[in-house]
């Protein structure tokens, strides 16, 4: 067993994430999607990323976390 890659999360999990930061990284794929079709297909993972840290939109803690951990990433 591994630790989650997330800094603040100590779960025990098989793959790089636990299963909660790896539904958080695919709502966030989704949203993402979505976003894109709102604001046009320029608009940039990290403007976006960054746009939700500043503002979560009650998109949640877990997802919030998902996405510090890909902008230190990038
Ligand atoms: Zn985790």
């Amino acid at each position: 067993m591994k630790e989650c890659k997330i800094d603040e999360c100590h779960r025990d999990t098989i793959d790089e994430l636990c299963i909660r930061h790896t539904a958080a990284l695919t709502s966030l794929e989704q949203m993402f999607d979505a976003w894109k079709i709102a604001y046009g297909e320029k608009y940039s993972k990290t403007k976006y990323m960054e746009a939700l840290l500043k503002d979560d939109n009650g998109v949640g803690i877990w997802v919030q976390e998902i996405i510090k951990f890909k902008l230190q990433e990038d």
